[in-house]
């Protein structure tokens, strides 16, 4: 095999280019990305990276693709993929051939219907150039409001108002956090914002959005009108699956692969936000993960794969959120649990265990000042990778440490 081309350019694709070297492919390696940076880190546009305006973080230096011999293609475009002849034909022109190709083309944020999408004052989160959009808007007493009360909504919400704005957040369902997120970590996480003076509005209807010169103004169904400098709309993202859909691969919410991230041909394969895949730990269900460290296990996975290892997925999903002072880290995922187990750690920490109708811990969610729950939500990980029963009593009680339970 001498050329594997990665159609994408981020925290997956970048992943994938450095592994592959890292586990001895001596052939040649093309990244392309249609933004104009070197790919880099997504997860600080809506946190500190946009508060203090220290952005991008990038994944690698242009050295480091030097050294490692990989070719990166920025602001290029990937339009179509001859899977007769391995070829992918570019925006430029071009055509490059491929031994195998991996798609890691990423989500794309969900449009808001009847809204122009990012122009404005309305605004969408996703790339750097879409955080400066934003972070030049942002001054004290802006009026920010934001649609959506998910990971973009909240975690932007929260260092708007470490930057001195006033913040309205809408959230259409009764609570925020509704997708996977219990909702009594989804209370504690709205209870902070409020105290930060957050106005959260929930079951929120935008009947019309109207834009003029000097603002713009939200009106809901129920009547009230909200006026605002700045409109972020964060309501969830879509998986950018086109490229693989005119090429006839096989779609099923994302780029359907096997537990080896391989397509439906076997000389594709697909990772990170674009791709779905059945998931062990959970009967090997059907999923599509958008989050940052499921980018970073795939691509090592795809490199090895993509080298013909034939490994399979083996990874429990994890992913953290940062809101003020807090972090919320949740590994497995607690759809499905038939019961939860509290654990109080001290300090305003908490832990919630999830298990299924067999008493096999699933997930656990915890929320906490700084770190409290890293330790904790790590060992977690470990006893849901291991299939673990452990005793509920066990779980809810802090004295009795949870690498005592994974020894057992
Ligand atoms: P992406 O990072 O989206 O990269 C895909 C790349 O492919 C993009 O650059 C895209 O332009 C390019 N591309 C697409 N199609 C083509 C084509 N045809 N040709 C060429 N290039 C193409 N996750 C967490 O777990 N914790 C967090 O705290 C967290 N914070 C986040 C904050 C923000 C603001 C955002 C937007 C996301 C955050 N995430 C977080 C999610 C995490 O960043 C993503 O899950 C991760 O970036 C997915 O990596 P990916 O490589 O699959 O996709
Ligand atoms: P998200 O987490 O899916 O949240 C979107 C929220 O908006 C959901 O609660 C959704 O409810 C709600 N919503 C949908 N339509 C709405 C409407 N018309 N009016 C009001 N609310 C509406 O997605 P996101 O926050 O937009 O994040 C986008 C991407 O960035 C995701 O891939 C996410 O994982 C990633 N990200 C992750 C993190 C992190 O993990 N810490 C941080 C930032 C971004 P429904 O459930 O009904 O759709």
């Amino acid at each position: 095999m001498t050329h594997i081309v990665i159609i994408g350019a981020g925290e997956c694709g970048a992943r994938t280019a450095f592994a592959l070297r890292e586990k001895g492919f001596g052939g040649e390696i093309t990244l392309i990305g249609a933004e104009p940076l070197l790919p880099y880190e997504r997860p600080p546009l809506s946190k500190d990276g946009l508060a203090e305006a220290s952005l991008p973080k990038f994944i690698a230096g242009a050295e480091r693709y030097e050294d490692a011999r990989i070719t990166v293609l920025t602001g290029v475009t990937a339009k179509s993929i001859d899977r007769a002849f391995k070829a992918v034909t570019l925006s430029d022109g071009r055509s490059l051939d491929y031994d195998r190709l991996l798609l890691a083309t990423g989500s794309r944020p969900r449009a808001f219907p009847g809204v122009p999408e990012n122009a404005g004052r309305i605004r969408m989160l996703r790339t750097h150039a879409d955080a400066l959009a934003i972070r030049a808007a942002l001054t004290p007493g802006t009026r920010l409001a934001v649609i959506g009360g998910g990971f973009i909504g909240l975690e932007l919400a929260a260092t708007a108002r470490k930057l001195g704005a006033e913040v309205a957040l809408l959230e259409g369902l009764p609570r925020v956090l509704s997708r996977g997120v219990p909702a009594e970590i989804a209370a504690f996480v709205a209870e902070r914002h409020r105290r930060e003076g957050v106005e959260i509005i929930c079951g929120a209807q935008i009947a019309a959005i109207v834009e003029a010169s000097d603002g713009a103004r939200l009106l809901l169904a129920d009547g009230i009108g909200i006026e605002a400098d700045l409109i972020v709309v964060g309501i969830g993202a879509v998986p950018n699956t086109e490229l693989a859909e005119v090429a006839g691969l096989a779609i099923e919410n994302g780029i359907a692969v096997d537990a080896r991230l391989c397509t439906s041909d076997p000389d594709i394969y697909a990772a990170g936000d674009c791709c779905s895949f059945p998931l062990p730990h959970h009967g090997g269900r059907r999923v599509r993960l958008e989050a940052w460290r499921n980018a970073q296990d795939q691509g090592a996975l795809a490199a090895v794969n993509l080298m013909g290892a034939g490994e399979t997925m083996a990874s429990v999903p994890w992913f953290w959120s940062d809101q003020y002072e807090y972090t919320l880290q949740i590994a497995g995922l607690a759809d499905g649990a038939q019961a939860t187990v509290r654990r109080d750690m001290g300090e305003g920490a908490i832990i919630l265990f999830h298990l299924d109708g067999e008493g096999r811990l699933i997930a656990a969610s915890g929320i906490g000042p700084g770190n409290a729950v890293a330790r904790d939500i790590r060992l977690a990980e470990m006893l849901i990778a291991a299939g673990a029963k452990p005793d509920p009593l066990a779980l809810a009680s802090p004295e009795i440490r949870l690498k005592k339970l994974l020894a057992a």
